[in-house]
């Protein structure tokens, strides 16, 4: 099954004068109201922009952070909003809610070939409720901004994932398109399923050991290598008898590591666990830090109550031997806290054995690609940059996304 481009939407009938509501991806990390990376925000640029200058009135809608089904400033989708207005060569304006007095009055009022942006979704309990109708509800109000003959098009690859009320319900309610940058990254990310160029090595890390682990089951039988940095590194390294200070440890699934380290020996995949790493005394730039072998992460200087912040200068450079040599690479999850520049390195050696190599590479993950550009890596230097982190993850666990297959049939 396949869903219909927007392309076909713009031609189809014309979409001059049609309002076409878009599911776009502005989640960017904020610095207090200052986008400190618009990646998101460029990434979703193209299809607004294509719709409006196709003539559309369109509204977006999009979530930021996780603020709990209640209004909350913090979390408010102004900023990035505001740097799509600077951006964009079309109008765009701001409702002060999602589906309430500002959201109508603004949509009913938008003229053709401009943009308006809910609220964050958010903040209404109903977008993310695990109860069918409430979704439903809100998916009708939202709906309903877009008046007699209004369109859906889903662009936000990285709540794609989600069985959301403006992600999964509401492609129900309006003949539904998916937009380009979700065409793309689903297309991308079918190559690494199906028929990668070998060697094909995963390299994983970050802070959401959990939701990542899970990753690892479906990709033992399918990556030549998986390299494993970042804080679901000391899980493994519990897991292999290790004793690691106060660093990140998910206890619950050193049982799931031991049966990942047989299963990849049974099944000839190498799962590469960092043989040193960088302790630091506590969290933050001005702490105390050594390189120690990973045996050795409480014999450190300070104390034994040391964390693992980065993967250690050796296991860096196997791993970007690693990736060196392969054809085929996925990287999700930073090496280390490379916000911070002495736990930056190992994340650094990785990018950049990437960005130096040959294989068709793909970067996900919204830490992931704001490392890379943080770190002042081009992102042409990598074959692709997904928008989507628990997305791609969850493509390739195997799963079915519901924001894409509600698009299909
Ligand atoms: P992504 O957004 O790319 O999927 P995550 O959100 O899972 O990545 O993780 C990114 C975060 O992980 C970064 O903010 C980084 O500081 C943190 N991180 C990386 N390594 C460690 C570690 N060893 N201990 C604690 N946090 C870490
Ligand atoms: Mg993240």
């Amino acid at each position: 099954m396949s869903s219909h481009t927007i392309d076909e939407l713009i031609a189809d009938n014309g979409v001059r004068g049609r309002y076409v509501l878009v599911r776009s991806d502005l989640n960017v990390p904020l610095d207090g109201a200052t986008v400190t990376d618009d990646g998101r925000v460029r990434a979703s640029l193209p299809v607004i922009g294509k719709l409006a200058e196709a003539g559309a009135k369109v509204i977006v809608m999009a979530h930021l952070g996780r603020p709990k089904g209640q209004v909350d400033a913090k979390y408010s989708i102004a900023p990035a909003a505001n740097r799509l207005d600077e951006l964009a060569d079309f109008d765009v304006a701001v409702a002060e809610d999602v589906v309430g007095d500002s959201a109508r009055q603004l949509a009913a009022n938008l003229e053709e070939g401009s943009v308006l942006v809910l609220e964050n979704v958010r903040f209404d309990a109903r977008e993310t409720s695990k109860d069918d109708a409430q979704r439903e509800e809100f998916a009708k109000e939202l709906a309903a901004l877009t008046g007699q003959n209004g369109a859906y098009v889903n662009d936000a690859f990285g709540a794609v994932h989600r069985k959301h009320a403006s992600v999964y319900d509401i492609a129900s309610l309006l003949p539904s398109y998916q937009g380009d940058l979700v065409a793309t990254e689903v297309k991308v990310l079918k190559t690494l399923t199906e028929a990668p160029k070998r060697p094909y090595v995963v390299v994983l890390g970050g802070s959401k050991v959990s939701d990542k682990l899970a990753v690892i089951d479906n990709l033992l039988g399918k990556a030549d290598q998986l390299l494993i940095g970042g804080g679901m590194a000391f899980t493994f390294l519990k897991a292999q008898g290790f004793a690691i200070g106060s660093s990140l440890l998910e206890e619950d699934q050193i049982a799931t590591c031991q049966e990942y380290l047989q299963r990849a020996e049974k099944l000839g995949c190498d799962i590469i666990v960092p043989s040193d790493v960088v302790v630091a005394s506590k969290f933050g730039a001005d702490a105390e830090h050594e390189v120690l072998a990973a045996d050795k992460i409480e014999e450190a200087s300070f104390g034994s109550n040391g964390l693992g912040l980065d993967i250690g200068p050796k296991s860096a450079e196997l791993f970007a031997s690693y990736i060196t040599s392969a054809n085929t690479v996925f990287w999700n999850g930073p090496m280390g806290v490379f916000e911070i520049p002495a736990f930056a390195e190992g994340t650094r050696t990785v990018a950049q054995a990437l960005a130096d190599s040959e294989a068709f590479s793909v970067v996900g993950g919204g830490d992931s690609a704001a490392a890379v550009r943080a770190l002042g890596f081009s992102e042409d230097d990598f074959g692709h940059i997904s928008t989507g982190g628990g997305a791609s993850l969850e493509y390739l666990e195997g799963k079915t996304l519901p924001g894409v297959a509600a698009l299909e049939g």
